[in-house]
């Protein structure tokens, strides 16, 4: 035992391997992919008056933390054939108080990271939400080195976890002490540097607005071993998702998600199209059905802006994002995960294939 219990020698030795792993020179770890986020928002001084991109279906921490730091979220469509923001799309949202995009990986599928970059000027930062895309990556450079700074969760629902938890990627050295000092109450030096330092006994300077994002070190421990599964899992995720592509394909009305070549999909997780126009019931029967024989089903994520909150606050309407709207009515994520068996799959498959 090292006798660390918060941030410590386990969260470093995590942070190094996600860093080399994801061929990045700054990896810090926090709490979770929301308040990473808030912490590459806060650390590139986004704050009152700055508006963020983000696209309108994606979890709603996405936008949420956008809030945090009193900016405006400025909603943008998704391509119902990527799930990804449609990157056509943006340049007609970018206006002078732009000061950052939040480029959702959604499901593990990367953003197309180089039209992104060439539809905006190059002084606005892309922020990656790789919530669900660690050992993802886009023509061989990996989810978390694509953007300015990269953020992933560690939550249960995700390919790897620590329970809840959360890594910021950044190559920007500047960035990286802000961050580093913002996630631990703006402290100037961390309490392992203080305790192994020459004068332990002396408070450190606060000259930043910090939080405590800090993660345990009990969650590095785990959050390492994880770590060292997680081709193995991504592998293992690729050939079930193939197997799905090919036994799914002749089902009229479903259609199975787009994997570009360009991108090594994650599979975070499965999220098929219920074509609403030829389908035999609604989708939410569907998931009825499938609940009913013990298959466990959900819509792929929201569409932020038909959430309540957002609705009521931007006076926002279903149809003012239509690609959002359509994926949030009819997506259809179905099980794919590393305990499941071969015969989970074609009990899947054959489950399906009975919807009438
Ligand atoms: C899961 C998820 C989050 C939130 O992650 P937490 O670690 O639970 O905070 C944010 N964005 C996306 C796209 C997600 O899928």
């Amino acid at each position: 035992m090292s006798g660390w219990l918060t941030q410590g020698p386990k969260v470093a030795a995590f942070e190094k391997a996600f860093a080399e792993r994801h061929q990045v020179k700054h990896a810090l770890a926090v709490t979770s992919c929301t308040t990473g986020l808030h912490l590459a928002l806060a650390g590139l001084g986004i704050g009152p008056g700055d508006e963020v991109i983000v696209p309108a279906f994606t979890w709603v921490a996405t936008a949420n933390v956008v809030l945090y730091c009193n900016a405006t979220p400025v909603f943008v469509d998704v391509d119902p054939k990527t799930y990804n923001l449609d990157i056509a799309q943006i340049a007609s949202k970018v206006t002078e108080k732009t000061k950052a995009v939040i480029a959702v990986h959604l499901f593990g599928r990367c953003v197309d990271i180089d039209a992104l970059r060439a539809a905006l000027p190059a002084r606005v930062k892309i922020v990656e939400d790789a919530a669900c895309a660690a050992g993802s990556d886009w023509k061989g450079r990996p989810a978390g080195s694509l953007g300015d700074v990269g953020v992933f969760s560690f939550h249960p629902r995700k390919s790897v976890t620590t329970g809840e938890g959360g890594m910021v990627t950044t190559n920007d050295p500047a960035l990286a002490e802000v961050m580093d000092q913002m996630r631990n109450h703006g402290a100037s030096i961390s309490e392992e540097q203080r305790h192994r330092g020459p004068r332990p006994y002396l408070l450190p300077d606060f000259n930043l607005l910090g939080y405590n994002y800090r993660m345990t070190d009990l969650q590095g421990a785990v959050g390492l071993v994880q770590l060292s599964k997680l081709d193995k899992f991504i592998d293992e995720r690729a050939r079930w998702a193939d197997f799905y592509h090919d036994a799914l394909r002749d089902i009229p009305w479903l259609r199975t998600p787009n994997s570009d070549n360009s991108c090594r999909h994650g599979w975070q997780a499965y999220v098929t199209y219920v074509d609403a126009k030829t389908a035999p019931r609604p989708r939410n029967d569907i998931m009825q059905y499938l609940m009913d024989a013990g298959i466990a089903t959900r819509p792929g994520t929201h569409a932020v802006h038909m959430l309540g909150y957002y609705r009521d606050r931007f006076n926002l309407k279903p149809e003012d994002f239509p690609g959002a709207q359509d994926c949030n009515d009819n997506t259809m994520a179905i099980p794919l995960h590393n305990r499941m068996t071969e015969e989970d799959y074609h009990y899947v498959v054959q489950a399906l294939k009975a919807v009438a």
